[in-house]
């Protein structure tokens, strides 16, 4: 059904999502959740605004909560949400921990090989597409890489690290994938300087490719610029340093405020909700509030 978004509570896969986005013209947020309550701080922002919504979590939280209570956190939240949410598995490096998410129940994966050369990034991702196709499974990869703020060789865009739009358009075609995440100037991390995004070589991605578009590092990024990726055609923005921030901040704030005397719940409860604020802000800010009209 064209345009339709459908909400049934079972966690759904990218690709209607960043379809329906694509189409409208705003775009996905996508927000890293490590624990229970941050799942329900996504989940809750997204219900209370009526906005689809990724939730994903990575490498970097899934010590804490680990894959199959990911999958389990994340189906709990998405019963109680009355709009579409997917689950996304963030920026796995390896080949094993995408199929154990696969196996357990992810409908979305990111397989991140864009640290290898551009035969072994297209080897390793055709590997991925390849079991989660037979699983139904969607899967975004990246081309170029998003480094991190604090690494000089990225920020500000070095030329050898941003992605080439033929290179793009060759990467989608023998891939497959259902989104690519490309490098053009964005960084992981909170920035330092504002940053510059290259819109030429974005617009030059999108005319060769009609892979969905996915912006990393969207924290920090200034609104026009946001606005003008999306306007090109990116569909989906990661966001994670503002919420690790907006959650510590509020951590802090508590403890400090209680003297010693601060209950743990209550520290978390106030972070819940700073989290759900960034949240909600991104949903506002990307266009997909009130995006969700069905039921
Ligand atoms: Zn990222």
């Amino acid at each position: 059904m064209r345009g339709k978004l459908m909400s049934n509570g079972e966690l759904i896969g990218l690709t209607e999502l960043l379809k329906d986005a694509c189409e409208k013209r705003y775009a996905m947020g996508a927000f890293n959740f490590c624990n229970a309550e941050t799942a329900q701080a996504v989940v809750e922002a997204a219900s209370a605004l009526r906005s689809p919504v990724i939730m994903m979590i990575g490498p970097m939280e899934i010590p804490l909560l680990g894959v199959r209570a990911a999958v389990d956190v994340a189906k709990s939240a998405a019963r109680e949400a009355g709009v579409p949410v997917c689950l996304h598995l963030d920026h796995a490096y390896e080949y094993e921990l995408v199929a154990e998410c696969v196996e357990a129940g992810f409908p979305s994966v990111m397989i991140d090989a864009s640290r290898m050369t551009f035969e072994d990034n297209i080897r390793l991702t055709t590997r991925v597409v390849e079991i989660a196709r037979a699983k139904g499974v969607d899967v975004e990869a990246e081309l170029g890489a998003v480094g991190r703020v604090d690494d000089s060789v990225v920020e500000g865009g070095n030329a050898t690290s941003l992605t080439s739009p033929a290179e793009a358009a060759e990467f989608c075609e023998r891939t497959g994938v259902d989104a690519l995440a490309v490098a053009i100037g964005n960084a992981h991390g909170v920035y330092t300087r504002r940053p510059e995004l290259d819109f030429d070589r974005l617009q030059a991605i999108r005319d060769a490719t009609s892979a969905p578009l996915v912006l990393h590092g969207g924290s920090g990024t200034p609104l026009e610029q946001l606005r003008r990726a999306i306007e090109i055609g990116v569909s989906k923005v990661n966001v994670a340093s503002e919420l690790s921030r907006a959650y510590l901040t509020a951590v802090e704030k508590a403890v400090a405020n209680g003297n010693g005397k601060t209950w743990y719940a209550q520290a978390l409860i106030e972070a819940k909700a700073a989290f759900a604020a960034v949240v909600a802000d991104w949903m506002n800010k990307l266009g997909s509030a009130g995006r969700f009209l069905g039921s």
